[in-house]
Formats: C-alpha cells, structure tokens, sequence
C-alpha cells in the first residue's frame, strides 16, 4: 500500500478530512475540491446551486446524473394499472437523478432522493458564495448509483398496488457534484435551492 501524502493538487496545502471514508475534500486554503482516489488526488469542479433565501446553514454534496431509468417490468399483487400507467409517466419524465452524498442514514438518503427525483428540481449554478464551504462526501459516484437503485424501488415500492416484483435498469454517465444550500432542521437538514 502506497502512502500519499494529502497536499491539494492546485496550491500544496495540507487537506485535512474529518473522517476515513471521506471521498471528497475541499482544500481550507483555495477552496478546491479534491477527489481522494487511491491512485492520487485530483481537482473536482463543483457547482453551487443559488439559495431560495438568506439563511444557509450548510452546503451539502449530491451526486447529479444525466440519466435515464429503464423499467423492464412490473409485478404487483393488486391491481396494478394506475399505477403501471404513473410508473411509466414517471420514468419517462425523469432526466435528473440525484444521490445525496453526505454523511446520513441511509432510510434518510433514500428518502431525501426519492423527494428529488420525483420533482426534478433544476439547480441554478453560481459562483462559490463567500464563506461557502462543500459538506464531506463521503458517497462516491458509484455507490451513489448502488444508491439510486435502492431511490427507484422505494418510488416504485411505494406505489398503492404492493409491488411483488420489478426489473429496471439505470443508464447514466459521469455525475457533476452540486453544493446545495441547507438549512438545519431538528437532526436533519432541509434543501433550500432555488428552483
Ligand atoms: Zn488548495
């Protein structure tokens, strides 16, 4: 196992993440963010997405992918119709796919990314806010599909019909990393980006 010392990519300061199974680090010194690869480290854009108002407490990571999700097939116990017919609305209409990739439960991930990818949100990019410092990601582009895997069951689960079986694949590229404005609410946090 090779060693590598942790130095950002863009200015040399040392990278401190809090915890082991932190994937992505944002440099204290030029705010770069870092990928933490075990053959090296390598520079990240990430994009801001504009606040839908003042207060924002934390800027949290998610894994946006350009994708598709192609349902193969449908079981369920009941009567399946309506919702066969919204499950195949639903799919259709999705182009975003969205995997939280902060440190929180997974039910919480889960159902954090089920809000998303049924609504779609369309993330406004700005420059990095003054002050605006990324949360650790600790989720990587990876099993953030492994994630949305368990996203599009639980949409599909959900549904009134008692789903017995599905058969679905995802079709998605290289995922952007967004900063997203939050705000804390009780033991989670709340979205807040403008759409
Ligand atoms: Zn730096």
């Amino acid at each position: 196992m090779k060693l590598l010392p942790l130095r950002c990519p863009q200015c040399g300061q040392k990278l401190e993440p809090h915890h082991n199974d932190v994937v992505v680090v944002v440099c204290m010194h030029c705010f770069t963010a870092v990928t933490l690869h075990q053959t090296g480290l390598q520079p990240l854009d990430v994009y801001y997405a504009a606040p839908g108002n003042d207060r924002v407490d934390a800027w949290l990571p998610v894994w946006l992918f350009h994708g598709r999700v192609h349902l193969h097939q449908r079981q369920s116990q009941g009567s399946s119709k309506g919702a066969d017919k919204d499950a195949a609305e639903l799919w259709q209409r999705v182009q975003r796919l969205y995997a939280p990739a902060w440190q929180q439960p997974a039910r919480q991930a889960r159902e954090l990314g089920s809000k998303l990818v049924q609504a779609q949100p369309l993330f406004q990019a700005i420059p990095r806010p003054d002050g605006a410092l990324l949360g650790e990601t600790i989720i990587t582009p990876e099993d953030g599909l492994k994630l949305l895997d368990f996203i599009v069951l639980t949409i599909e689960a959900e549904r009134k019909d008692m789903l017995r079986d599905i058969k679905f694949n995802i079709e998605a590229g290289t995922p952007a990393l967004w900063a997203i404005p939050a705000q804390k609410k009780g033991d989670s946090w709340q979205l807040a980006a403008r759409v």
